[in-house]
Order: C-alpha cells, then sequence, then structure tokens
C-alpha cells in the first residue's frame, strides 16, 4: 500500500492466513502489514481509516514469473495494457516477461530498451524481464557469464530430433500436432540441459515440462548435485489431448 495512504486497517470476510480463508483485519503500519487479527481485537489497534471490502478475497499477491507478452512487434497477440491489466484482475501483482515472442525478441541491450520503451506507461502491475540466450552461444554463454554467480537459467528445453514428421496428418486434428512435437524432443534437450548443469553447476531452470518421462532423468541429475528446478503449467496437468475436437484448440 501507498505509505502516504491514511488507510491504517483493511477489513475483510475472506482473508488468507496460511493455508485457510477466515474474517480478519488487517493493520497497516507505515506502509506494511503490522499484524493480521480477528475482528473483535481489531478496533483496539485501528485508530485510522478502516476500509471495508466485504466479501472481496484479500491475498498476497500472485508473482508470475512465465508470462508472454508479445509487444513490441506483435501487440495483436497481446501488449503491456491489457495482459498487465488481465494479471491484476487475477490477484497478479508481478508478471515477468518472456524474452522471445517480442519483435525483435529481448536478446540484446539494444532489444531491451525497446522492449523497455514499448512497455513503458502501461503496466498496471509490477513487469520484470527475462533475457533470451541466442541458441549456439548457449553453452559458452554458461561458461564465461553464469558460472559462479547466483543467477539462473530457464531452459524451453525442445530439441530437434530425427522423426517420421506428422506434418501429412490432418492439420484440424490436435493428435497431428502432437504428432509433430514427440517426447523424445523434450527428453532429448533436457538430456543436454542435465549435463550442462552438472558440469557447469549453474542454476538451471525448465520451463513448462509437457512430458512425464524425462522426471527420472531431472531426478537422477538433481541427486547427482545438480542445481536444476523444473515447472509444468496447468493445462497439461488438466486438459486431456483426447478430448480436445477437431479445429477447437
Ligand atoms: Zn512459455
Amino acid at each position: 500500500m501507498d505509505p502516504g495512504s491514511t488507510v491504517s486497517a483493511v477489513r475483510s470476510q475472506r482473508v488468507l492466513c496460511g493455508e485457510e480463508i477466515r474474517p480478519a483485519v488487517i493493520i497497516i503500519k507505515e506502509g506494511k502489514i503490522h499484524s493480521i487479527l480477528p475482528d473483535t481485537e481489531a478496533s483496539a489497534h485501528t485508530a485510522g481509516k478502516v476500509m471495508d471490502v466485504g466479501n472481496s478475497l484479500i491475498m498476497p499477491g500472485i508473482v508470475d514469473c512465465h508470462v508472454h507478452v508479445n509487444e513490441p512487434g506483435r501487440t495483436f497477440w497481446e501488449g503491456y495494457w491489457t495482459a498487465t491489466q488481465a494479471a491484476a484482475a487475477g490477484g497478479g501483482t508481478t508478471i515477468v516477461d518472456m524474452p522471445l515472442n517480442s519483435i525483435p525478441p529481448t536478446k540484446t541491450l539494444r532489444n531491451f530498451h525497446e522492449k523497455l520503451r514499448a512497455a513503458t506507461g502501461q503496466c498496471f502491475v509490477d513487469t520484470a524481464f527475462w533475457g533470451g540466450v541466442i541458441p549456439g552461444n548457449k553453452v559458452l554463454y554458461i561458461q564465461h557469464k553464469l558460472q559462479n554467480t547466483f543467477q539462473l537459467q530457464p531452459f524451453h528445453a525442445e530439441r530437434e530430433v530425427q522423426h517420421a514428421a506428422a506434418e501429412k496428418g490432418d492439420p484440424h486434428e490436435y493428435s497431428t500436432f502432437l504428432s509433430s512435437r514427440p517426447n523424445i524432443m523434450e527428453i532429448e534437450a533436457i538430456r543436454t540441459v542435465t549435463q550442462i548443469c552438472l558440469q557447469y553447476q549453474v542454476r538451471c531452470h525448465i520451463v513448462h515440462l509437457s512430458s512425464a518421462q524425462p522426471l527420472e532423468l531431472i531426478r537422477a541429475a538433481r541427486k547427482a548435485g545438480a542445481p536444476l528446478t523444473v515447472e509444468t503449467t496447468h493445462h497439461y496437468l488438466n486438459l486431456c489431448p483426447e478430448n480436445i475436437p477437431a479445429r477447437a484448440t
């Protein structure tokens, strides 16, 4: 909250406290949460204005570190003006923009400044930016720039492999798309990541894992001392490809 705000407490019937949601009053001092009290005890501690938000949920802001805003260059897909309002509407207070969807991609300092200019004055939540690494320079970059630092290198783990091209299938069927990205592409990429991670001891993070098969590789690498983490996304866990109708992805 703005330190200049005159609000000294916020009351809601639904405050997220640890694992449970209950009525509470949040006491604010100097712009920071001082304490969270049951309604009955709060009156003694609230000198100033109390903001009552009724039934609206109060919870910590969500930090989404994997957001594809496509501005500049593909703002018609999604730009900062809409993406950050959508984040705020869903309880997000910080987004971190992925580097490769915009034109130009955030791969150089110059492009980063272009990105900053595009985002300026358009953001409704805190916004940070990932930098992209040019394919081919990745290992060199890791060796020279990241080794012995605490920086994190995320990987979109997908590698071209020789496989029976599925481009002949019906392009309207989701299964045709799926068979164009077989598990082996992710497995082979992750095999490389685990080797790099172990060899250089650089913090590596695999983004949106889509197959369960590489989990064994990841577990083994972690056990061997690789500073490696992995994330997946909710649609990989909750949607079944068999249920996706043709032309309806
Ligand atoms: Zn992504």
